[in-house]
């Protein structure tokens, strides 16, 4: 069954990177470290995510805030070294015949002093940023022209992510376009198809090997096309076998516990403890969900809900109704806040019942783990929360009856499965989800699930007043600041950060850190800081401090857009708003109105904006429906232009598929797998050798389900 040709092509592909010219044992733990880049294989499979025109040059006249990017031809006039020995930037100006813009490094100072030539043609590529109202280029990258001239092969040039450890390196995106550049060198010959040539031919899909080439160096862009067209619907064709297969083996034995009865648990809770009255939303969920729970068919149902919604509540009800009929329950956040918040919540709920529940998270101790791991065994603890930790295969259940996970599209889809693993038989799943995606996909991508929404917040809420305010309006921002501190709120300050820049952008957290530091000082006010990179205990004792309301102010990065529930914070700001995407926006804003007192987010910009950005920020400013800002949301970035981006909120790992624009490769890919399927269940026929070979590699764990954001 060709199965040499295979496995040779396999060596291949499992070669350590460590091989590829220009990388070496260093550099490649490294990589592997920060991008899990460790194999061949790995490396042809990280894609660019943008292509550069080089094609086009921009005059400095026309650069703007928003551009993703600008290539300029010009010259250096002056170069000067500022600051102070501990923040010492060098700042030059570049000039072309139609203006001056300036540069800035805060790294590399004196090497950039040193080697930089003034009056000589440099061409340049960076992406513009606007400090305070004022354009300046952070860090660009420069080539002589001469050196420009030699090296273009084609006018698209692919821009890879990179990290912040890695670019001091000398492994940043250039670089990795370097080693990207010297493997397919090599790599000719050697990629195997995994899609039968029928389906191929049908679809029109270019070889396998030849989109690989063309992902990463494209000839043009309607080659770029096709490639980015064939890699789609393979790595979409793939999601919807895996889909199709469990959902086959769910018919299968789509058995579930019978929870007959409501018991103490819940009816005490819902008596006594229950400080609120569901809302009618709720309570028609809740119903959903108990007839799933006594139906005697495992139940699979997704919980949709705007954020604020009372998603928890359900939930925690539904948990009780499992202990009320003698089993247990879990509960998986994505994130180790999160889930340490959801066991706080739970100990506010459900201490007063006497129920036993546990928190586990990568940070939890040994020594504290092992009576966990056992009172789950004897049935004992009755909740365990936590994140992935939870599915660890030393965790077992004694008689695991509900899943609930939160804010699932962090999770694959592989973890599902290996949740229903803890128990004899698949316990319940409740996934609760704050993205609201658009009926059409949500029906393709949650195939095998069914789904229940929460259309209603509740009563008594103020609706959040959203501020539009650009950079001049700072000093009022701060004012503003100061009042709702002294009424006793709390407020949030966040910050982008996208990993294409991220060095830019810890310096802009940095800098913006210090100075609401500088304004909000100590000992009148109080100020938390959390950023990604942060270790987890200390990004803990932040939160905490906050939410015990111990500060005043929480400066932070995007890593509390999912979930925190502190209802005296009643402020939200977003710095550079500009840059973040309407359900991102509509997430964080979702942080605040959850108390009694008037709440409001204040969108902060940069004053040049382009005209989606604008259409982005009215929305915000017009509408608190999560529904209507996804639907502007899809219009806006509908179908297009050549750039990928990563997106996040989805339910599954996807490296190029973008779900808002990509709904007829979804539907061809599903169409494609169907037929496969049907025809040949257990893929036996020779035609399709190379669909369950890659598959078994894929099971290997060659392929990244496991991956959580
Ligand atoms: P979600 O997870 O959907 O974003 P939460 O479950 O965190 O929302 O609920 C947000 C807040 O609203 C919580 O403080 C919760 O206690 C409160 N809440 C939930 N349901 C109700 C209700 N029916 N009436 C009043 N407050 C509620
Ligand atoms: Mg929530």
């Amino acid at each position: 069954m060709g199965r040499a040709f295979f496995s040779m092509a396999d060596q291949f592909l499992d070669t350590s990177i460590e091989f590829i010219k220009g990388v070496g044992p260093k550099r490649a733990e490294l990589l592997g470290e920060e991008l899990h880049l460790n194999t061949f294989g790995d490396l042809l499979f990280y894609f660019p995510f943008r292509y550069e025109d080089r094609s086009k040059f921009y005059k400095v006249s026309e650069i703007h805030g928003d551009l993703p990017y600008v290539q300029l031809k010009g010259q250096i006039t002056f170069m000067e070294e500022m600051g102070d020995r501990y923040r010492k930037r060098l700042v030059a100006k570049f000039r072309d015949d139609s203006g001056s813009v300036d540069l800035v490094w805060f790294k590399g100072v004196s090497y950039f002093k040193k080697v930089l030539k003034t009056n000589q043609t440099y061409i340049l590529f960076a992406k513009p940023n606007l400090y305070k109202g004022h354009l300046n280029l952070v860090h660009p990258e420069l080539q002589s022209l001469e050196e420009y001239q030699s090296q273009l092969s084609s006018k698209i040039s692919p821009v890879y992510p990179s990290t912040e450890k890695l670019g001091k390196m000398s492994l940043g995106g250039r670089q990795i376009q370097k080693l990207s550049r010297n493997l397919l060198q090599k790599a000719k010959g050697r990629i195997p198809e995994n899609i039968s040539d029928e389906i191929r031919s049908k679809y029109a899909l270019i070889n396998r090997e030849q989109a690989i080439f063309q992902i990463h160096f494209p000839e043009n862009a309607e080659e770029l096309k096709k490639a980015r067209f064939r890699m789609k619907f393979e790595e979409l064709f793939f999601i919807q076998l895996e889909m199709l297969k469990l959902k086959l083996v769910k018919l299968e034995s789509s058995q579930g516990y019978v929870f007959s009865q409501v018991g103490d648990y819940l009816n005490q809770f819902y008596e006594k403890y229950l400080s609120f009255d569901l809302t009618g939303a709720q309570k028609r969920v809740l119903k959903e969900i108990r007839k799933d729970l006594g139906s005697g068919k495992q139940m699979n149902r997704l919980l949709q809900g705007d954020v604020g919604s009372g998603k928890t509540i359900v939930a925690v009800m539904s948990m009780l109704i499992a202990l009320d009929n003698g089993f247990q329950a879990a509960m998986m956040a994505p994130t180790e806040i999160l889930a340490t918040q959801h066991y706080e919540s739970l100990k506010e709920l459900l201490e007063p019942l006497g129920v036993r529940f546990a928190l586990l998270t990568g940070s939890t101790p040994k020594a504290d783990r092992i009576p966990i791991h056992e009172a789950l065994e004897d049935g004992s603890m009755q909740i365990l929360v936590g994140t992935h930790a939870l599915l660890e295969d030393k965790v077992k259940f004694k008689q695991l009856g509900l899943a609930v996970i939160d804010e699932q599209h962090r999770f694959g889809v592989a973890q599902r499965a290996r949740l229903w693993k803890k128990s004899k038989q698949a316990p319940h799943v409740l996934i609760m989800t704050a993205t609201p995606i658009p009926r059409t996909l949500a029906m393709t991508l949650y195939g095998d699930l069914d789904v229940s929404t929460i259309d209603e917040l509740p009563p008594g809420r103020k609706p959040i007043k959203t501020i539009h305010w650009y950079e001049s309006k700072r000093l009022r921002l701060f004012g503003f600041m100061e009042e709702e501190i002294a009424k006793g709120r709390q407020i949030y300050v966040v910050y982008p950060l996208i990993e294409e820049s991220a060095k830019m952008d810890y310096a802009n957290l940095e800098e913006g850190f210090q100075h609401i530091f500088k304004r909000f000082a100590p000992p009148k006010y109080k100020v938390s800081i959390v950023h990604g990179k942060m270790p987890a205990d200390k990004k803990n004792f932040e939160m905490d401090r906050f939410v015990n309301g111990e500060t005043d102010i929480m400066v932070s990065t995007t890593v509390i857009e999912v979930g925190v529930n502190v209802p005296n914070a009643s402020v939200m700001i977003i710095e550079s708003a500009e840059r973040f995407g309407l359900s991102q926006l509509h997430q964080l804003r979702g942080r605040v109105g959850r108390g009694a007192e008037q709440s409001f987010c204040v969108l902060m910009t940069g004053n040049k904006l382009s005209s989606d950005s604008r259409t982005r920020m009215q929305t915000m400013v017009e509408t608190n429906d999560g529904f209507r800002i996804s639907e502007v949301d899809l219009q806006l970035r509908g179908p297009g232009d050549l750039t990928g981006t990563q997106q996040s909120g989805l339910p599954i790992n996807l490296k190029l598929t973008d779900l808002a624009r990509d709904g007829r490769i979804i539907k061809l890919a599903r169409e494609a797998a169907e037929d496969l399927l049907n025809r040949d269940p257990d893929l036996a026929m020779n035609d399709h050798s190379m669909v369950k070979h890659y598959i078994q590699q894929q099971k290997k764990g060659k392929m990244d389900w496991s991956r959580i954001a």
